[in-house]
């Protein structure tokens, strides 16, 4: 299905709504029946009707129908949070006395999952270095029922060759979950590489404009169909109607702009690689990546996300590195038109610092929609503050 038409035109029916070009809002939590029997089969099966908004709603179905068809899945859903859909996709495979084996250093709520509130259930998980398919081959138990990836990382951007870990879990009957979240559906679709469900928090680059929290869960319809009518009925966070409404807005330039990101990304990459106070850079596509032969056979591009590190003798230094960049807001997340950093040190005490780790000298980069001069100046203005006291 071309990408076009999957953002301007699938699941609009237009002629349904007065041939507005911008789907309406349903916000509605429920809908009314003029037959018994047609409220029956809704009760009967509530992935087939609309009754209730927390099951299926108008403009969520529209949305959902985009997102899936996006991944190359049979079928999604949407949820209120991406945590929400990691934690619906797991759940919603395992049982009492199962074993994960996951990836190191997953999104942090995806592991604090697994080691505070799995554990209360006796599910167990294993951690281990993705990169290498042995890791995999070595982890699994007898009892394991999922193998969980993140590929690429969203920090140091590790990957996992996705083809291969589908192929030892199928031949073990293992369940496979992505989380694709750094490419997005347009860069990177794991469903066909092999992976049985793949997701992503759409409040990155989905939305794309830092004002919705959203995740996208997809699958082949038998399993979304599962979870469905379980996990995602009873945690009850289902994406609400104005925000499903916000991410079909977000959807309409979500391959502009990340065409305009990966631009700008290589020329702030060049700059950061050139610059005497940068020790290294860390980003998937560079030609120093470790894995760069993996990221360009499953990856179509790259871009926005990028971790250097900066040569600083003490943390006060990285800090006034940080404090002094005027227009790169220091702030969480991704995916939005603001660029914006984190330094690791913000995550440590700063008697933890110690200048010979790299690693504490990391700093996270988000390139988002402004010109690439721009940011430039930006950076240069940091560096340049970095040895004022
Ligand atoms: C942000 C993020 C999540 C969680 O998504 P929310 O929408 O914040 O719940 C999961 N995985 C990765 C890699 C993320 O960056």
């Amino acid at each position: 299905m071309d990408i076009s038409y999957i953002i301007n035109e699938l699941a609009e029916d237009r002629e349904n709504y007065f041939n507005a070009v911008a789907p309406p809002i349903m916000q509605s939590s429920n809908f009314a029946f003029k037959k018994v029997n047609d409220m029956r089969q809704a009760f009967a099966d509530e992935y087939s009707a609309f009754l209730y908004s927390r099951g299926l709603n108008p403009t969520v179905d529209i949305l959902r129908k985009k997102l899936a068809a996006l991944d190359a899945a049979e079928d999604c859903l949407v949820f209120n949070s991406g945590v929400a859909a990691i934690f619906a996709a797991v759940l919603a495979n395992v049982k009492a006395g199962d074993h994960i084996v996951s990836v190191d250093k997953p999104y942090a709520w995806a592991q604090k999952m697994f080691n505070v509130i799995l554990p209360r259930f006796g599910v167990t998980t294993s951690y281990i270095d993705g990169r290498e398919i042995e890791n995999f081959e070595r982890a699994i138990l007898p009892n394991t029922t999922v193998i969980y990836l993140e590929s690429p990382n969203s920090w140091d951007y590790a990957l996992q060759d996705l083809s291969a870990v589908a192929e030892l879990a199928r031949s073990k009957n293992i369940i496979t979950i992505c989380d694709n979240s750094y490419c997005t559906p347009i860069y990177q679709r794991p469903v066909e590489m092999g992976i049985d469900l793949v997701l992503q928090s759409a409040t990155k680059y989905i939305s794309g404009h830092s004002d919705v929290v959203a995740g996208v869960l997809s699958g082949r319809k038998e399993m979304i169909t599962k979870i469905f009518n379980s996990e995602y009925m009873n945690i009850g966070s289902g994406i609400q109607p104005f925000n499903a409404w916000l991410l079909i807005r977000g959807l309409r330039t979500l391959p502009v702009r990340l065409e305009h990101i990966t631009k700008t990304t290589h020329t702030v990459l060049s700059f950061l690689k050139k610059h005497p106070q940068v020790e290294s850079v860390i980003f998937p596509f560079d030609e120093d990546f470790p894995q760069l032969e993996l990221a360009k056979k499953q990856m179509n591009g790259v871009c926005g996300l990028l971790t250097f590190v900066i040569k600083a003798d003490n943390v006060l230094q990285v800090e006034r590195f940080c404090e002094n960049l005027r227009h790169i807001l220091m702030a969480v997340s991704w995916g939005g038109h603001e660029s914006l950093i984190i330094p690791k040190c913000s995550g440590m005490q700063r008697s933890f610092f110690k200048a010979e780790n790299p690693d504490h000298r990391m700093l996270r980069l988000y390139v988002g929609l402004e010109d690439a001069d721009y940011l430039i100046k930006d950076l240069e203005r940091g560096f340049d503050s970095m040895n004022n006291s």
